[in-house]
């Protein structure tokens, strides 16, 4: 069972133990102490996360919090303020963030333990570094991790809430390859890199934040094409000489309504008559 007083001990322990982002061995050691006190097989991983198990039936579920604070959290003295509240003395930050966390895992996991009846195996990973770009999560063993399903203790708002998602960003290297072609003999055959990657680009979606409604904007009919780098139909319409053909590699989507500007008229050939260059496309001479 969930022992309030016990729980708010626990979180004032563990604040009382300096681990600013860099210097969490003090707290590692503790959080893997109690962590084996309870039972548990317990170790820190090579980057020095301290990962745990509780045995038990069914699909693992993984606990999560970190174990590193910002400045300055040195010396921090939580004191009580009415029932619900614990301050810090004003000199430091408390370090609920995310010391509460770890305070929550490991009542859960006593709880477990006394309450006696079955429950699921229950995997812990409580992190270093998170609060200097997640340094502890990035290099964490996650040989280690069954569970597919976590819950990372560390966010704002009310206690009761839960938070389905969270900002994130995909780093990708693209090469792009463009299809070279002599521009005097069969110039409809080439395709330049740069005005594919300028579409990649352009049709990138935006955070949901800022996205406009589908029907009026370019951005959101990237965002909701299923192919991950539409072509726009202003370009697949192109005057271009490589727009009327060689282009089925590349997937479609709807067309945006964003005005796009218009390639310049082609000028009549002014070329003496039977030469070659009198059925080429204008802007290719
Ligand atoms: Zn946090």
């Amino acid at each position: 069972m969930i022992t309030r007083d016990r729980v708010v001990q626990t979180f004032l322990d563990l604040v009382a133990i300096d681990s600013p982002s860099g210097d969490e061995d003090r707290i590692a050691a503790e959080l893997e102490r109690r962590l084996r006190a309870l039972g548990l097989q317990a170790a820190q991983d090579a980057a020095g996360n301290v990962l745990a198990r509780l045995e038990g039936a069914g699909e693992p579920l993984l606990l999560s919090a970190h174990m590193d604070t910002v400045e300055p959290g040195r010396g921090i003295k939580p004191r009580w303020d009415g029932p619900d509240i614990i301050r810090s003395d004003g000199t430091t930050i408390l370090g609920a963030d995310n010391k509460a966390g770890c305070a929550v895992i490991l009542e859960v996991l006593q709880s477990l333990i006394e309450d006696g009846g079955s429950h699921r195996p229950v995997e812990v990973a409580i992190s270093r570094g998170e609060e200097v770009g997640l340094v502890g999560a990035a290099n964490m063993d996650y040989s280690r991790i069954s569970a597919r399903v976590a819950i990372v203790i560390d966010s704002g708002g009310p206690p009761s809430s839960i938070q389905g998602q969270a900002p994130y960003h995909y780093t990708c290297d693209i090469e792009v390859h463009g299809r070279s072609a002599h521009a005097g003999l069969e110039p409809e055959k080439g395709i330049p890199a740069i005005t594919i990657a300028a579409e990649i680009v352009a049709g990138l979606p935006r955070a949901a934040s800022t996205a406009k409604p589908p029907a009026t904007s370019a951005s959101s009919a990237a965002a909701s094409s299923a192919t991950p780098f539409p072509t726009t139909a202003s370009s697949r319409q192109s005057s271009a000489p490589w727009s009327k053909k060689s282009r089925n590699h590349r997937p479609q989507r709807a067309p945006p309504s964003r005005p796009r500007p218009r390639a310049p008229p082609r000028r009549p050939h002014r070329g003496p008559a039977g030469h070659g260059l009198s059925r080429l496309p204008a802007r290719t001479r």
